[in-house]
Parts: structure tokens; C-alpha cells; sequence
């Protein structure tokens, strides 16, 4: 598989809030744990990185999938001339928690702080669902989500009606996302 764009800082990514889920889970879904990693099992480029398929306002461009996964789990927006790396040296994993970004000056921290924002890919990278601008869960809802289906709702109508997507009521309901709410 070719690699996408010439580098790896090539190209800006602005999701949705809609599209930032819908990413973050094919990302999840699409990747195993592997140690302390979380790693994509999907196509790879030559050079090691994974990468997906991403509908950027109707393009279709191809994405790594390393830098899919920190602009979803960063408020959706990653520009162009910011690199993704791992902590972890590991290059298909897409853990947010073992991507760090920097500038290709690496000290321009006004630009960093411009659109940094917390995590909220769920409990799985160990944040937690509220700081994200976008979420549009809170405890409470969260609690009577599972209450309801417990008591016999699908996850389809849940969904519906908390405005979420279907995967997402399923992390919710089996504790993979907001397993901080007793
Ligand atoms: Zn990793």
C-alpha cells in the first residue's frame, strides 16, 4: 500500500463531531490490545504506520491511522505541519494516550494550546467522556442508559433517542467507554 501524502505531516484533518465518533469506532473496533498498546489490524503502509480510509467533507482521502486517532480523540482537528509520534515507538497502535504531537518547530506552544484539548475516546485510554467539547453523554445520562437497558431497551432506540450511534450505546451499556460511572 502506497503511503498517503508524501510525509507524515501532510495532511490537516478537521472531523465532525459525527465524524470524530465515527472514526473513533472503526479505530476501536479495528484494533486489538497488544501489551500496553492498542494496535490496527487494518491495511499498513510501507513504511509500518496503519492507515484507513477518512471522508474529510466529502473527499475520500486516505489517513494514518495514528493521526486519525489523536485528531478524534483531540477535538477533531489536527492541521497540516503538526507530527504525531508514539511514546511507545510502536506505529500501528493508535492509543490517543501514546501519541504526543509537536510542531515541526516543536516549541511553538501557542499553536499547541490553540487546539489541544482533552481526551474523550473513553475508559479504554484511561480519560473520561465530559471534557470532550463534543460529547454529548454526561453521568447521568449514562446511568439511565444503562438502567434502561437493563430493564429490557435496545441499544438502537437508545441510541436514538441520546442522539448517540449505535456502536457508541454499546461501549456505553458494556463499560468500555464511561466505566467511571458507578
Ligand atoms: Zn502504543
Amino acid at each position: 500500500m502506497n503511503n498517503p501524502g508524501n510525509d507524515e505531516k501532510s495532511t490537516a484533518i478537521h472531523f465532525t463531531p459525527a465524524g470524530a465518533e465515527k472514526m473513533m469506532a472503526r479505530l476501536i473496533l479495528r484494533s486489538v490490545d497488544e501489551g500496553e498498546c492498542r494496535v490496527w489490524i487494518g491495511g499498513r503502509a510501507n513504511n509500518g504506520y496503519g492507515v484507513t480510509g477518512g471522508g474529510l467533507t466529502g473527499k475520500r482521502v486516505r489517513l494514518y491511522t495514528h493521526r486519525a486517532a489523536f485528531a478524534a480523540a483531540n477535538g477533531g482537528y489536527l492541521p497540516s505541519g503538526v507530527v504525531v509520534r508514539h511514546t511507545c515507538d510502536n506505529r500501528p497502535c493508535v492509543k490517543p494516550d501514546h501519541l504526543v504531537s509537536g510542531t515541526t518547530a516543536d516549541n511553538n506552544t501557542d499553536t499547541l494550546e490553540r487546539w489541544t484539548s482533552p481526551v474523550a475516546w473513553g475508559s479504554w485510554t484511561g480519560q473520561r467522556g465530559t471534557a470532550h467539547r463534543s460529547s454529548k453523554l454526561n453521568e447521568d445520562k449514562v446511568r439511565e442508559i444503562r438502567r434502561r437497558y437493563a430493564n429490557g431497551e435496545t441499544q438502537t432506540e437508545l441510541a436514538r433517542e441520546f442522539g448517540i450511534s449505535t456502536p457508541n450505546a454499546w461501549y456505553v451499556v458494556n463499560r468500555k467507554t464511561w466505566a467511571h460511572v458507578e
